[in-house]
């Protein structure tokens, strides 16, 4: 398996010459994408007319209040939802061109989901938990095993493969859900709070496997986030209100130190 050029069968590449100002690849397009939900005989616009390109191996932060449309880009990024209007291209394959068959299996091959608890299947030990995507991808047994058992490694739970999920920390679940995100070696992987049900040393050690998985394996992160300890390990983040993007900042620069009100409130909910 190739990292970051898992490709569905029979994708017209999009904007294959993509490339972001620094000359690394495109992994992302965004382009003037809005989403319209109906209820009832209302319509609720949760995001409108969203721009944004994001290079191979980026660590991207996405912020913004509750009902601001985080979830929601990434659910139209990583194909669990459509856009009402705009363009979504990942790794080159213009998702708004594949049928609902070769959108599962672009999230399927192309994206690594984690979410905030973790959603381990409670009755799968660790390894077999991340076996579960692999054998939805066609792998043998055997490879599986010895796969997820590298990658429980790579995570750092080489000890803790036979546990089930209620016998592992919170910090433990969440890395098994890393390595399952990364178990058909995705080219972007896509956290809804990821560090929303952890500890603050537990958070930090994700981070830290983060940034690990960028430099030894090139993944590409969005993280969506209300943690200001995650905020400040993005290369980028995208603030995001009402569906659109409000700001884009360096949260290394000094210029990023000075959050917003707005964007300060949004990261104080859950402090
Ligand atoms: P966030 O993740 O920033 O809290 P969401 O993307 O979940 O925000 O939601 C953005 C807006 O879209 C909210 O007003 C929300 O109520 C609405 N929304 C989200 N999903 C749906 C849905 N499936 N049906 C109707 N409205 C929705
Ligand atoms: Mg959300």
């Amino acid at each position: 398996m190739s990292s970051a050029s898992a490709k569905v069968d029979g994708e017209k590449p999009a904007d294959k010459a993509a490339a972001a100002p620094d000359g690394r690849p495109v992994v992302v397009q965004v382009v003037d994408v809005s989403k319209k939900y109906k209820r009832g005989r209302l319509s609720v616009t949760a995001l409108d007319g969203v721009t944004l390109t994001i290079a191979r191996g980026e660590i991207i932060g996405i912020i913004g209040p509750s009902g601001s449309g985080k979830t929601t880009l990434l659910n139209v990024i990583g194909g669990l939802d459509r856009p009402t209007h705009g363009k979504v291209v990942v790794n080159g394959v213009d998702l708004g061109g594949l049928d609902d068959g070769r959108l599962s299996e672009y999230r399927l091959k192309t994206i690594g989901f984690v979410f905030q608890f973790y959603n381990l299947i409670s009755t799968l030990n660790a390894l077999e938990n991340v076996e579960v995507p692999m054998g939805l991808a066609g792998l043998s047994k055997e490879e599986r095993a010895n796969h997820a058992s590298e990658l429980l490694g790579t995570v750092g739970l080489s000890l803790r493969t036979k546990h089930m999920p209620a016998e592992l920390s919170g910090g433990e679940q969440q890395r098994v859900a890393v390595a399952r995100a990364l178990s058909n070696d995705p080219a972007l992987i896509l956290g809804d709070e990821p560090t929303g049900d952890l500890d603050s040393k537990s958070a930090k050690a994700l981070m830290d496997l983060i940034w690990t998985l960028r430099k030894e394996k090139k993944v590409t992160f969005i993280l969506v986030t209300h943690d200001p300890l995650v905020v400040a390990r993005c290369d980028r983040v995208y603030s995001v209100r009402d569906g659109k993007v409000v700001r884009e900042f360096f949260p290394k620069s000094e210029a990023a130190k000075r959050l917003s009100d707005e964007e300060r409130l949004a990261m104080d909910t859950l402090y």
